[in-house]
């Protein structure tokens, strides 16, 4: 048990702080985040940058500067806060519930709201955009599509859009389709095993600080991935065909089926099964089919 938190607010004043955020629908500038308390004028702003490479998806980025914003304020625990239901907040909600904090959905309105929204619109104002065109009585629409047709028309402000890419959905941009090295996996859907050399998508995020990797058949992922690195080969020999698939080989010391040669590291190499029976080879020591399907 802890005591009484004691500072200069005095015992038991709880403050309201209210999180919103302003520019989300519009295909240009950051998404603005602010925590306010209404009562005590305290306003923290941040934005979004308009494109990372760590990693995070939209949500995951809003939560971490949000907590950036909530330390900098000095929030504590017993504070309340009131958080806009925009999407970009579902991991921050998360956070908020995991972490013991209380806190509501709040509506689209009060100071923050207002705040967001002038943030957002004071950065397109510094990039040249016309101060008097604002948005009118809530009119999303037609203020963003203003602000894109004004950055569409000019060559020299196309470094304003957001990176769209990574802002898509995370589970989506998480999973990737590619293929299994010399490994075995086991699928985290059928148990089954995913052998070496074999089609397999790997799902990666991240829990507590460490990367965690989840293995799946391609015919069992939930999720379809959108990212491929797999490459498919469907070789001919001894009349039959079959697919496989092209890997740069390591240091295995296998010989290509067809020519007797050392297949060495780095080279591109053929890897199928026949029955169970690994088949390794040079792609060019087999007949390629020109329809050759991807994935498997
Ligand atoms: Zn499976
Ligand atoms: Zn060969």
């Amino acid at each position: 048990m802890g005591f009484p938190r004691i500072n200069l607010r005095g015992v038991g004043f709880v403050k309201e702080w209210h999180v919103e955020d302003a520019g989300g629908g519009c295909r240009a500038f950051s998404e603005v985040l602010v925590l306010v308390c209404e009562e005590s004028r305290e306003i923290f702003a941040t934005a979004l940058p308009l494109t990372w490479d760590d990693g995070f998806s939209l949500e995951e980025k809003a939560c971490n500067q949000l907590t950036g914003l909530m330390e900098k304020a000095g929030v504590q625990k017993n504070d309340r806060l009131v958080v806009c239901s925009g999407n970009i907040f579902n991991t921050f909600q998360h956070w908020l519930t995991e972490s013991g904090y209380t806190w509501d959905i709040g509506k689209m309105d009060g100071l923050a709201h207002d705040l967001a929204e002038y943030f957002f619109h004071t950065q397109a104002v510094q990039a040249g955009f016309p101060p008097e065109l604002q948005l009118v009585e809530r009119n999303y629409r037609e203020y963003y599509s203003l602000i894109e047709k004004w950055i569409g028309a000019d060559p020299g402000l196309q470094v304003f859009w957001k990176d769209r890419k990574v802002r898509r959905k995370p589970a989506e941009t998480r999973y990737i389709l590619k293929c299994n090295g010399g490994h075995s996996r086991s699928c985290q859907q059928c148990r089954q095993k995913i052998r070496p050399y074999s089609p397999v998508v790997v799902y990666r995020y991240r829990e507590n600080g460490h990367r965690i990797r989840r293995y799946f058949h391609p015919a069992c992922t939930p999720v379809t991935p959108l990212k491929s690195t797999l490459e498919t080969f469907v070789a001919n020999w001894n009349a039959s065909r079959f697919e496989g698939v092209i890997l740069n080989a390591r240091d295995e010391k296998r010989t290509c089926l067809i020519c007797g040669q050392v297949v060495g590291p780095g080279d591109r190499t053929f890897y199928g099964y026949i029955d169970d029976q690994l088949i390794v080879g040079h792609p060019a020591c087999f007949k390629e089919e020109k329809d050759a399907v991807r994935g498997a």
